[in-house]
């Protein structure tokens, strides 16, 4: 780290700090991501290891560039190139939205950068607006593959259903089913809808409410996803 002075912290999630820095011979402008101590945690360990290996698989001009990584006294840094900000921030700027043109920019280039992930059998599982940074140019850049995930021969997966953030979740997450890449056009359709007037497209307030307020504006889900709402237990007792 004696390589990097410290200019101030950009974010913080579930699995450590992401710091703005100053590397300090050339004087570029980085966003370092420390992690939390893996030594002793089975799951970080392996979040942290998954991001990496993806990270080092997928290089892309919308996918955030990874320039090194190394390891601290049992603490695993990536170093990224640093992005101005991100697309909630910019939202927070535009509550109504931004223009047409604008708006097809950057699901245009989001589609390229999962297109990218998919083609290398990754799927993401994580796309939200504080995971898209957007750059003074208005280049975006897809970010936070701490979840992300590789796909098993068949194209299709039934890991962990606790991944995304609500509002970004198709119903096939929400109700803990196989999934696979469309998970991921799901959440491209939601950020493209949100992007149009500045509003979340489907903001449930909890799971339940999610695939209710889903199913207000698409209509029913299909058969085979509402067997599997009354058999969930989670939602047990519930009507649409
Ligand atoms: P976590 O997995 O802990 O949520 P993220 O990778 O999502 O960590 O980073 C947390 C936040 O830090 C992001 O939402 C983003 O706003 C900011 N961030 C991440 N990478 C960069 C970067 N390269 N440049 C600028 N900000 C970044």
């Amino acid at each position: 780290m004696n390589k990097y002075e410290v200019l101030g912290v950009v974010g913080e999630g579930a699995y450590g700090i992401v710091l703005k820095c100053r590397q300090r011979e050339s004087g570029d402008i980085v966003a370092i991501k420390k992690f939390k101590d893996s030594e002793d945690n089975d799951d970080v360990k392996r979040t942290t290891l998954r991001e990496l290996k993806v990270l080092r698989t997928l290089k892309q001009e919308n996918i955030v560039e990874l320039k090194e990584a190394f390891r601290r006294k049992g603490k695993l840094y990536l170093v990224f190139e640093y992005v101005d900000r991100n697309m909630l921030e910019m939202l927070e700027d535009q509550p109504r939205g931004v223009p047409l043109e604008r708006a097809r920019s950057y699901v245009f280039q989001l589609c390229k950068a999962i297109q990218w992930c998919h083609s290398n059998s990754i799927i993401h599982r994580d796309i939200k607006p504080e995971n898209l940074l957007i750059s003074k140019e208005g280049t975006l850049k897809l970010c936070d593959f701490g979840f992300a995930r590789n796909l098993h021969k068949n194209g299709s997966a039934n890991y962990t259903d606790y991944v995304a953030t609500r509002w970004y979740r198709s119903p096939e997450l929400l109700l803990g089913a196989t999934y696979g890449k469309k998970v991921d056009i799901w959440s491209i359709g939601c950020i493209l809808g949100e992007l149009s007037d500045g509003q979340p497209l489907f903001p449930g307030e909890s799971e339940i409410d999610q695939l209710y307020t889903i199913q207000k504006v698409l209509g029913p889900l299909p058969p085979n996803q509402m067997q599997m709402f009354y058999a969930n237990p989670r939602f047990n007792g519930l009507k649409v």
